[in-house]
């Protein structure tokens, strides 16, 4: 995916303030935080959102909430709480079509959301 904008920051080619990585795996800092803590966590290969997600990605998506909330006990809010959260699709407000989780901490958070 040339021109995707997550697909360039797993390249390099687009700078990120790099939280975590692994062989399968990124995390960096939302460049427009909507709170104290807000890391975005992704797939270094291409899915466009989870609804592209099939059972050969289970493992893949089990992982991303597992480094969540490893990012979120080493940010301290293991025990204030937090949010993960995934948009999916234009009514889900997905603006980014590369398969993202936000880790939203460090503020009381209100549900249902808007
Ligand atoms: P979503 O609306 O769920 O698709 O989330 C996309 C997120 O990507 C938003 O929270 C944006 O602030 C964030 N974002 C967009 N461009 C960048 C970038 N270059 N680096 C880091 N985060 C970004
Ligand atoms: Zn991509």
């Amino acid at each position: 995916m040339s021109d995707c904008l997550f697909c360039k920051i797993v390249a390099g080619e687009i700078p990120s303030a790099k939280v975590f990585e692994d062989e399968e795996l990124l995390a960096f800092e939302d460049i427009s935080p909507a709170a104290p803590v807000h890391v975005l966590i992704i797939p270094k290969i291409h899915l466009d959102s989870i609804h592209e997600a099939g059972e050969e990605h289970k493992e893949l998506i089990g992982r991303i909430h597992l480094a969540a909330g490893r990012i979120a006990a080493e940010r301290g809010l293991a025990e204030g709480g937090y949010r993960i959260v995934n948009n999916c699709g234009a009514d889900g407000g997905q603006t980014v079509p590369h398969l993202h989780f936000h880790l939203l901490g460090g503020r009381a958070m209100t549900w249902p959301p808007g």
